[in-house]
């Protein structure tokens, strides 16, 4: 037996205060860079490849050959583009919602009982937003652990059964799903607005992300990308969806960083997307990289943080492909 250590909000299952309005804001952020996505991309075109996880951001899908998908040699490793979506851009990373986070393990078994919805949007609920189709157990009197065991946790509650039916418009916000069927094209003095909009939304989201991850735990498995929103990890043995046959599906919990969380999601950044293709080669050392958002964001007309700028490689200027030959 340990002894019993006190533990501050939120590690003993009461908020933490002083992180509720930021969670708020995280919230509202996330809504407005969904909405903005969505409507940007009828104007900034978005390519993925079929084989593996490359996106690009132009129009048309660049011509480096470094496709690793599994037909890559047929096509001397050059990508299999089709169009992308939204989801190419704003990675979707989905969580189990909890009522109580500190209370059942959810097992292998019981895992349809709960809902999959955007980490993010699970973060800020157990952080203190209200939403709900999504109740959340709020304690008064704080749970009590003695070294890893939970020796007080104000008894199990049975979880409310979620009343999603009720008002199923209120959700629709807060996902990547179908977003851009929910906005018409923007009008195109507007663009230049929504983008900046967009891309303030996406470094409030980042911000206040990684201020939540300091006090809120969440995990992320080692093996593959799923993540976990709460103390625990959960017990659903779907890890690699069974590509782990050793580990029994069973995934390794470890803190997870933002980046797990919310993906920067990396693409080439583009100086002329309606130029010809980017080639690899040696001009690919002219090249920078940025989080997939801030590259769209850019590309409608956004001023973007100066932290970014030198991953863009936006000082570089990029010469043609022989002065290139001369300089390799
Ligand atoms: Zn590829
Ligand atoms: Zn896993
Ligand atoms: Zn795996």
């Amino acid at each position: 037996m340990g002894i019993e250590k006190p533990l501050d909000p939120p590690k003993n299952g009461l908020l933490a205060p002083d992180l509720i309005p930021v969670a708020y804001k995280v919230l509202d952020a996330w809504k407005v860079l969904i909405k903005g996505l969505g409507q940007l991309l009828y104007v900034i075109p978005v390519y993925s490849c079929n084989e593996c996880s490359e996106v690009h951001v132009s129009h048309s899908g660049h011509h480096m050959q470094d496709c690793l998908g599994p037909t890559n040699s047929k096509r001397r490793s050059f990508h299999s583009w089709i169009k992308g979506s939204i989801n190419d851009i704003l990675v979707p990373i989905e969580a189990y919602h909890l009522y109580d986070p500190f209370g059942r393990r959810i097992k292998h078994e019981t895992r349809f009982q709960y809902d999959r919805i955007p980490a993010i949007v699970e973060l800020c609920i157990q952080a203190g937003v209200e939403i709900p189709e999504y109740p959340s157990r709020r304690r008064t009197k704080p749970i009590r652990m003695i070294g890893r065991k939970v020796i007080d946790r104000g008894g199990l509650v049975e979880e409310p059964q979620p009343w999603r039916a009720a008002n199923p418009s209120s959700l629709v916000d807060l996902d990547t799903h179908g977003a851009c069927e929910r906005f018409p094209p923007p009008l195109p003095s507007d663009i230049p607005k929504i983008a900046q909009e967009t891309m303030d939304a996406y470094e409030t989201v980042r911000f206040g992300v990684t201020k939540l991850m300091k006090k809120y735990t969440v995990k992320a498995c080692g093996y593959c990308t799923e993540v976990h929103v709460g103390p625990w990890g959960h017990n659903a043995k779907l890890c690699g969806e069974f590509k782990h046959q050793w580990r029994d599906g069973k995934h390794g919990w470890q803190d997870a960083t933002v980046d797990e969380v919310f993906p920067p999601n990396y693409v080439w950044h583009v100086k002329d997307p309606k130029g010809p293709p980017m080639k690899g080669g040696a001009l690919k050392k002219f090249y920078g990289k940025a989080p997939a958002v801030v590259e769209v964001c850019l590309q409608a007309g956004a001023q973007i943080p100066e932290k970014y700028k030198p991953m863009m490689r936006l000082d570089i200027v990029v010469p043609d492909s022989e002065e290139a030959q001369l300089v390799a």
